[in-house]
């Protein structure tokens, strides 16, 4: 039999007695596995590791390549960046797989409806790359950077998974009505990428109507493939609709790296007090076992899981209440006792290994053919009226090679004069096309900044390019 090297991270609060629970129960299993017992987390950050992952763990993981992780905190006061963002991050593990599944016996107000889908969120984009800038005094920017690799990599592992696990659906759900070029972008790849799969039913819902649908007709749903942000908030939804964060796995998957943890946190309140359930963590390891093609194993834990709530009714606090609450080692006990039971109902899925989506590792993944930069868009901090900051800025620009198209504030129209009554903040979009609409050349765009500069607090720009003939640039509300 083959042994397995993992790397084991307890985590913070209650991750030891949940990792604990779950080590016990993975090896009850029989399957060989070699853990390597590593550190991250508030230790670390305490002892002035502002990363909160000490070199060791990331060696750790580089030798090893899967690792099972408990919820790791960020002490306030200790280093700004999540430890457990940094460990997705460093070892590119772009693919976040949540599933939503009913777990026999653990009773909800869906219970008998059969919920069982999968969230696949984009783990590395979106505006969780936190570059962010306080653009004003008062007004703050967060950069929403979507690649189109990016799509692609996600869109691909969601078909892939949904080959893996024999399912038949796959629904991307993105915000493209509004957010044109960015959720758009997921859109467009998923569109393109769907005709791959013909085998699989493709469709788009807009983010908003999914919540609504996964809150109303959850068992509608196969498989989701999301961004980022939209990903975080449909998957904490979709764990209160199984019984709570208690229950929820997870999944970091990249190209080689793969860190399998709960959707949970470290839930501080509860460290040391023997009454928070493992299951999510267990499952989290379940999913891990699948990924080492331990099949069979990870079979015969969620049989012996769904016994222990569904017949036997041990159930911890967090299903139940306190009355007659299980605690964590009594139900872990139980788990232990039921292994190698069958479970009667057991649905039994037909696993196959998933294969890992090849998108070429270039930077320049695509390149356009021809491209022009039709004007720039300079962001203003101002307190003038918009007329006034409009007239003036129409003076400045009069021996440039700009003409000013309008100016806009939060996105709507307010120069020249739509009529409309705004609530106006202190940062302007001003956008200046080149009077022949030609491709425009760096040092007018100088120029142009240079004169601008006396008069007016400019806090940055962006080019109007135009990549093979079509604007990549948005338009203001009001803007023809
Ligand atoms: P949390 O730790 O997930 O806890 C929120 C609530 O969820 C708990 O108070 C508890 O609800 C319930 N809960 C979570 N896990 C449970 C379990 N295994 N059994 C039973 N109930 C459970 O979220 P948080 O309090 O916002 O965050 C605490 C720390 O965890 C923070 O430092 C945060 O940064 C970190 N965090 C880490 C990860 C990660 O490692 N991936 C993820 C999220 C948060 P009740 O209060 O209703 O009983």
């Amino acid at each position: 039999m083959t042994s397995h090297k993992i790397t084991l991270i307890e985590g913070d609060g209650i991750g030891p007695e949940v990792v604990g629970a779950t080590r016990q129960i993975i090896e009850a299993t029989g399957v060989k596995i070699d853990w390597e017992v590593c550190q991250a987390g508030a230790e670390v950050f305490k002892k002035g590791l502002s990363t909160g992952v000490p070199q060791e763990t990331i060696d750790s993981i580089l030798r090893n390549k899967v690792a099972l992780k408990g919820p790791l905190e960020t002490p306030v006061g200790f280093g700004e960046k999540s430890a457990n963002v940094t460990l997705r991050k460093m070892f590119e593990t772009y693919g976040n797989i949540r599933p939503i599944q009913e777990i026999p016996g653990v009773a909800t107000p869906y219970s008998g409806r059969g919920i069982d889908f999968v969230i696949v969120r984009e783990n590395l984009e979106d505006l969780y790359a936190g570059i962010e800038h306080m653009q004003t005094p008062g007004t703050a920017q967060c950069l929403k950077l979507i690649s189109r690799k990016g799509c692609e990599k996600i869109v691909r592992l969601a078909f892939e998974f949904a080959r893996a696990e024999g399912r038949k659906k796959v629904q991307c759900a993105t915000k493209a009505n509004i957010m044109k070029l960015t959720e758009g972008l997921m859109k467009h790849t998923f569109e393109d990428v769907a005709k791959e799969y013909p085998d699989i039913e493709a469709y788009h819902i807009i983010v908003d109507n999914c919540a609504h649908q996964m809150v109303k007709i959850p068992e509608q749903f196969d498989v989701i493939v999301t961004t980022n942000m939209n990903g975080d908030i449909l998957s904490d939804l979709g764990s209160a609709l199984i019984g709570g964060l208690g229950f929820a796995p997870g999944a970091n998957i990249g190209d080689t790296y793969s860190i399998f943890e709960a959707v949970h946190g470290s839930a501080p309140k509860y460290a040391g007090k023997n009454n928070i359930n493992p299951t999510a963590v267990l499952l989290s390891g379940v999913m891990m076992l699948r990924h080492l093609k331990e099949f069979e194993a990870a079979n015969q834990i969620e049989q012996a899981l769904f016994r222990t709530f569904a017949i036997d009714k041990v159930l911890t606090r967090d299903a139940i209440g306190d009355k007659g609450a299980a605690s964590t080692t009594q139900l872990t006990d139980t788990i232990l006792r039921n292994m190698g039971k069958p479970y009667p109902d057991y649905k039994k899925r037909e696993y196959k290994s998933l294969k890992l989506p090849h998108v070429p590792n270039v930077p320049d993944f695509v390149k356009a053919i021809e491209r022009s930069v039709l004007g720039i868009d300079v962001f203003i901090e101002s307190i003038l009226p918009a007329d006034d900051l409009g007239l003036n800025l129409e003076r400045i620009a009069v021996d440039t090679s700009f003409t000013l198209k309008g100016i806009s504030c939060r996105g709507v129209k307010v120069y020249p004069d739509s009529g409309l009554k705004l609530d106006p903040t202190d940062l302007f979009r001003c956008r200046f096309i080149s009077h022949d609409k030609s491709d425009v050349e760096d040092a007018k765009i100088y120029d142009l900044l240079e004169r601008i500069t006396p008069h007016h607090r400019w806090t940055h720009l962006e080019k109007l390019n135009v990549f093979d003939g079509i604007q990549a640039f948005s338009k203001d509300h009001g803007e023809d």
